[in-house]
């Protein structure tokens, strides 16, 4: 089983994503996207992201190397690389998706059967602001895009096939291990 993660910005995505890892990690492994931002904090090349120029972006579409990309925000790319699923899936490990909502839909749409969608959902908008806050390594122009966008992705939750609200953290890792338990 392949496991799809969806969730606004800052709902505590990689939060989930980094529990399943260390609780398991000979199972699962996380797909390594392409984008063209800028690492942030102690982002490494290769580890958190293949971070590429827009003309390496666009050359690799040319190319066919993506299952899906989607211009995620204003002028910033993000794609799922083909080689990745090749890649973990040759390593004999299981592969953990964390993409934008609308990515989300799409690999679905893509895997069927092989794929569990799982959208995270922050206890409200104003916590979400907090962690984003709180955080510390996003501009307070780009918390305000990301916010805008939240919005707009919270509705597309019906679209997926787990929901998971992450308000008390213990809460939401027991809903997630419980959803993995039934669909591994
Ligand atoms: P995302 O990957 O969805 O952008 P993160 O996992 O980075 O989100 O979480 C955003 C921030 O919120 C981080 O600082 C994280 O430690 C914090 N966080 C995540 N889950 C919770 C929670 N249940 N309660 C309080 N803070 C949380
Ligand atoms: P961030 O810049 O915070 O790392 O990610 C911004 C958004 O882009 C997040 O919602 C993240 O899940 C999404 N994202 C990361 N990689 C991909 C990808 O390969 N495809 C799509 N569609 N979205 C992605």
């Amino acid at each position: 089983m392949i496991y799809i993660f969806c969730a606004p910005s800052g709902s505590g995505k990689s939060t989930m994503v980094k529990h399943l890892l260390s609780k398991h990690p000979d199972l699962f492994e996380l797909s390594v996207s392409c984008t063209t931002r800028q690492p942030r904090g102690e982002e490494v090349h290769g580890r958190e992201y293949y971070f590429v120029t827009v003309d390496e972006f666009r050359r690799r579409i040319a190319n066919d190397e993506f299952v899906e990309f989607e211009q995620v925000y204003d002028g910033l790319y993000y794609g799922t690389l083909k080689q990745e699923i090749e890649r973990i899936e040759a390593a004999g490990r299981q592969v953990l998706f964390d993409v934008d909502v609308k990515g989300g839909i799409n690999l679905k749409r893509i895997l069927g059967d092989r794929a569990t969608s799982i959208f995270i959902c922050p206890p409200s908008i104003d916590e979400l602001r907090r962690r984003l806050e709180q955080r510390g390594d996003t501009s307070p122009e780009m918390i305000e895009k990301r916010l805008a966008k939240a919005d707009k992705e919270l509705a597309y939750r019906p679209q997926f096939d787990r929901i998971v609200v992450n308000d008390d953290l213990h809460h939401a890792f027991a809903q997630l291990d419980a959803i993995i338990d039934e669909t591994k």
